[in-house]
């Protein structure tokens, strides 16, 4: 594991300028990275993907936006519970990680002491989750294929019996970074679970190594279906044959792209935004070299949910007969 600026000159191609920046950085948001993940950066790239997501910048310390500004704490019935949509719940179970991504959304709960959900706290939960007659529940951190075996199963198995629950969503980003801690027993729990989806979170192509196929493999041979959630992330794969490589490597592997999100605007994180507009320009390019099993929702985030900009509504008009589509220009009748 590395955890300091140190661990990071041994695997990352640093100049005396990066380290002193970052020296600056790590008392307000610390570094942690894995050995395997620090291993895909390719030290003779100073604009390395890899690089980028875990080596800190002085960028972090300049903005001035909300730690939290989707209100998931004010939305809490039960700490740790937010309930935004009627049939969906998401519960934070742990604030650990052991890579920290510098564009993560919940930062905010780095600084915080490090904490695992309880049993006790599992039970509050699950009480809240029948009478609401929730349908989908969102597991996510932290990192929470990193909390105890056992209290993993105990949640899965929770869950499991509820039976207005019919989908367990865990967002994870072990195959990407940690493909070796998924660990047998752990797929195991969550094929008891049977409801259990996994949904994690691919950036770029070069994460996607023989190790994450192998994870990813084992997730589909135990019924686990296997979705991923990327960030739009400016200098990282904000351009078309990025984007590219990535959703139809995923798709190879058999990982459905599911969204590709704005950078959401929250503190220390936002210098990695683009504009709307980018990332609808690439999704209208890519639209015309890919299959739609392999486009992911281009969507933001905001306080009141999220919005899918694409795929766009496609126009049509109703005449006498039928309907009448535009399709590259010319028009098309269907009864
Ligand atoms: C994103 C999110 C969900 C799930 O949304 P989907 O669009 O169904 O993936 C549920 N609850 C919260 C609080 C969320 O942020
Ligand atoms: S893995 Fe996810 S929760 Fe953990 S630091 Fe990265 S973005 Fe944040």
């Amino acid at each position: 594991m590395l955890s300091t600026l140190n661990d990071f000159k041994q695997y990352f191609n640093l100049t005396e300028e990066e380290i002193e920046e970052a020296k600056k950085v790590i008392d307000t948001f610390p570094v942690r990275c894995t050995e395997y993940y620090a291993s895909l950066a390719n030290r003779n790239n100073l604009n390395d993907p890899i690089k980028k997501t875990v080596f800190p910048t002085e960028e972090e310390l300049k903005n001035t936006l909300s730690d939290d500004p989707f209100k998931e704490e004010g939305q809490s019935p039960i700490p740790g519970l937010t309930h935004k949509y009627p049939d969906r719940v998401l519960i934070v179970t742990t604030n650990y990680c052991p890579v920290l991504c510098r564009f993560c959304m919940r930062k905010r709960n780095w600084k915080k002491e490090p904490f695992v959900i309880t049993k006790e706290q599992i039970d509050e939960m699950a009480k809240y989750i029948k009478v609401t007659r929730v349908r989908d529940v969102l597991i996510s951190g932290g990192e929470p294929l990193t909390i105890p075996d056992e209290i993993l199963e105990y949640l899965i198995l929770k869950l499991k019996e509820i039976e207005t629950v019919e989908i367990v969503r865990i967002g994870s980003r072990l195959p990407v970074v940690a493909p070796n801690l998924l660990t047998n027993k752990k797929i195991k729990i969550l094929e008891k679970g049977e409801k259990v989806w996994l949904n994690t979170h691919f950036n770029h192509p070069a994460e996607v190594t023989k190790g994450s196929e192998e994870a990813v493999k084992k997730l589909l041979k135990a019924g686990i279906p296997v979705n991923n959630q990327a960030v739009l992330l400016k200098g990282i794969n904000d351009n078309e044959e990025t984007l590219y490589k990535l959703f139809s490597t995923l798709q190879r592997i058999k990982v459905r792209p599911y969204y590709l999100f704005r950078c959401d605007p929250v503190n220390s994180v936002f210098h990695f935004a683009t504009s709307v507009e980018k990332g609808l320009e690439i999704m209208r390019n890519l639209k015309k070299r890919l299959s739609p099993l392999a486009l992911p929702y281009y969507a933001v985030d905001t306080y009141k949910g999220k919005i899918i900009l694409f795929p766009e509504g496609a126009k049509y008009s109703k005449t006498g007969k039928g309907y009448l589509f535009k399709i590259a220009n010319t028009k098309v009748s269907l009864p």
